[in-house]
């Protein structure tokens, strides 16, 4: 199982500041089970984001985030979330991976992951999400350079890469083309701006 922990609401409230329109994304499996992402915590999350002001569009607490099929398939269930602007997901960084893959709608974690533990109900896509514990991963366009860069390089990529092609992983993209080209879609090529320091990469 991957052992999630909720951030604090301070936390998500800040990270949501300039957005609205929020559709919430549970987790039936891990985040369930630990009580940061079934069904009453996601209920409740609505009801402290409507009271803080914000409008959510509506919420859906799918099987296990992290293997959600499609968007289409989370729009089938839930046609209210063509109306969103942005999604908070309460699951693992995975969870959240998987979702931000799946469309150009900002995911905003509301959990920080932070390692394995037990039994996992299904496949464990490890290589997504490196449980770091302090879950960044909206400002990398939902594609994380913790777990996906061979490097963990969180400034830009290390300039080995040839044609898109990893250079430690040559049979892989280069996230940090993937990370640029997501950004440039969202239209959020400003996040790029910032500069992590260490602190921050290792909290
Ligand atoms: S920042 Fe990356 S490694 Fe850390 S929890 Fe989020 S997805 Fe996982
Ligand atoms: S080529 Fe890209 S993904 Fe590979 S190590 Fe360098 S920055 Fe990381």
């Amino acid at each position: 199982m991957i052992i999630s922990s909720a951030k604090p609401f301070e936390e998500i409230i800040e990270l949501l500041k300039d957005e609205d329109d929020i559709f919430i994304i549970g987790c039936g499996a891990c985040a369930a089970k630990l009580h940061v992402g079934g069904e009453p915590e996601v209920l409740n999350m609505y009801r402290l984001l409507e009271e803080a002001g914000k409008h959510v569009v509506g919420w859906y607490v799918p099987s296990a985030a992290c293997s959600v099929a499609s968007f289409s398939s989370l729009m089938e269930k839930n046609p209210s979330i063509k109306e969103a602007r942005s999604t908070l997901i309460m699951a693992c960084g995975s969870g959240v991976s998987i979702i931000a893959r799946m469309s150009d709608i900002p995911a905003y974690p509301s959990n920080n992951t932070k390692s394995l533990g037990g039994l996992s109900q299904g496949e464990v896509v490890s290589e997504l999400c490196a449980m770091c514990g302090d879950c960044k991963v909206y400002y990398f366009g939902g594609i994380c350079p913790k777990g996906q860069c061979p490097k963990q390089l969180l400034n830009g990529p290390c300039g080995g890469s040839i044609e898109g092609e990893c250079e430690v992983h040559p049979e892989k993209d280069c996230v940090w083309e993937l990370i640029y080209k997501k950004l440039q879609k969202m239209d959020r090529l400003d996040l790029l701006e910032k500069i992590w320091t260490i602190e921050e990469i290792e909290p």
